[in-house]
């Protein structure tokens, strides 16, 4: 990278502006945001930089320089970042360097097949934009998410991967004999196998506070998260399907109590689970018909969670030691369902779990989807569970497949 001091000068309604910080957020790059609409001096400096006119976002670097408007590319050619390949083809194409693309690069390369990976955002996935990962096997003190992803990323470097980053990939098809990938920035490459790592993305609620607070008092994980409020008071949970039910109730491991914020008039969760609260002797309190409205917090720390009830619109508010949210998770995958099999909600089918075609779905070899050649693994994976030390598991297991495949073309 160029520099790390960065100053970003925009205003908080300023589309172009929240993208410029999502990237820069994404890439770890830190940077001072000036909103020009409260900050005078801020506004006088753009105007001035942009000949008289009041153009933002306008991005001042280290060095002195400026971009204005930028677009991703620009921004990531500014930061240095390989943003294309040095060939048109290769014998393996993971997307998405998250722990599953990461691990599954590092053991291609080891054995020396010639793997690209492609990359939209940060490197490291979700892992790498979390506070703190206390469950991955080898790091007894645990290990912070982005130091974690630092690793694994220079270990793949080290056996040689090629990885490009602000790169999103949009669509592919098959073409003699090659898997062809298309980029948004207009590029194609070929490969005799590919591996989608893409990873999923939890669905947010999209209410003031939520994204001030994650990881310090918001989560999405009560495998990951629960453990860090053992002997609260009181958790919220948000949402009512078996995810959330499920999640509450391993929840109450660790809290005396734990309260379910539900948008419906009833639980959507199995008839097992929903027994289960019955019988929890109100260690799980649910709340029926009320939406979030806010969260709020004091020292960078979630301290209140404001809902209304639907039908009589009353607000209340609740102090918990944190609220974890389970209202779905969206793959990113959409990139191919026109290409390999899924089930409704977008996660990639594999093994015995594909209907299309018996024959492939009995020959295909561990973690194959419905096109020969075309391998999923991790989060994205239909019947994966969502965790760094199985999506780095996954990523092994489906890099040995991916090597028997190619010893085979
Ligand atoms: C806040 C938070 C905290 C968590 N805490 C823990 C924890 O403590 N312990 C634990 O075990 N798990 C935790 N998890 C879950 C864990 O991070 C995931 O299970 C794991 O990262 C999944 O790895 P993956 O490689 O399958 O996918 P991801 O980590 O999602 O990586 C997928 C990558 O693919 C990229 N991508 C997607 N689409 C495209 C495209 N079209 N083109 C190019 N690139 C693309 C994405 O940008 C992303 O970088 C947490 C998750 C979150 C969100």
């Amino acid at each position: 990278m160029v520099d790390t001091t960065v100053t970003v000068y925009g205003a908080h309604w300023c589309p172009d502006c929240q993208r410029s910080k999502k990237f820069l957020g994404e890439q770890f790059v830190p940077f001072k945001w000036v909103d020009i609409e409260q900050d005078k001096e801020g506004e006088r400096f753009v105007i001035q930089k942009n000949s008289g006119k009041r153009i933002i976002p306008t991005i001042v670097f280290g060095d002195g320089s400026l971009l204005v408007e930028p677009s991703n590319a620009e921004l990531a050619k500014k930061l240095g970042l390989k943003t294309e390949a040095r060939k048109a083809y290769y014998d393996l194409i993971i997307v998405g360097a998250g722990p599953a693309g990461l691990t599954a690069a590092i053991y291609a390369s080891r054995e020396g097949a010639d793997t690209l990976l492609l990359e939209r955002s940060g490197l490291g996935g979700q892992a790498g934009i979390t506070v703190g990962v206390d469950n991955f096997p080898g790091f007894p003190e645990g290990i912070g998410g982005q130091d974690f992803a630092a690793r694994v990323t220079q270990q793949a470097r080290r056996f040689g991967v090629e990885i490009l980053q602000a790169v999103d990939v949009e669509r592919m098809h098959m073409k003699e004999g090659y898997h062809e990938i298309y980029t948004s920035d207009g590029k194609h490459y070929h490969a005799h196998a590919v591996l989608l790592a893409t990873g999923a993305s939890y669905r947010r609620l999209g209410v003031p506070g939520e994204d001030d607070y994650i990881g310090a008092g918001i989560h999405f994980c009560a495998t990951c998260d629960g453990p860090f409020y053992k002997g609260a008071r009181d958790i919220v949970v948000v949402g009512g399907g078996n995810s959330a039910v499920e999640e509450g109730l391993h929840l109450t491991n660790f809290s005396e109590k734990v309260t379910l914020l539900v948008r419906g008039h009833e639980l959507t969760a199995s008839q097992i689970a929903i027994d289960k609260v019955k019988e929890s002797r109100s260690r799980v309190e649910v709340k029926y018909n009320v939406i979030v409205d806010a969260f709020e917090g004091q020292d960078a720390k979630l301290r209140t969670v404001r809902y209304h009830h639907k039908d009589s619109g009353l607000t209340e508010e609740i102090h918990p030691a944190a609220a974890f949210i389970f209202v779905g998770q969206v793959p990113n995958t959409s990139f191919v369902k026109e290409y390999v099999e899924m089930d409704k909600s977008g996660f990639v089918l594999t093994g015995h779990d594909l209907t299309h075609d018996d024959m492939h779905a009995h020959y295909a070899r561990p973690f194959e989807t419905s096109v020969p050649g075309i391998f999923v693994a991790g989060d994205a994976r239909h019947g994966s569970t969502k965790q760094i030390a199985s999506a780095v598991g996954e990523g092994a297991a489906a890099a040995i497949s991916i090597r028997e495949f190619l010893r085979g073309t």
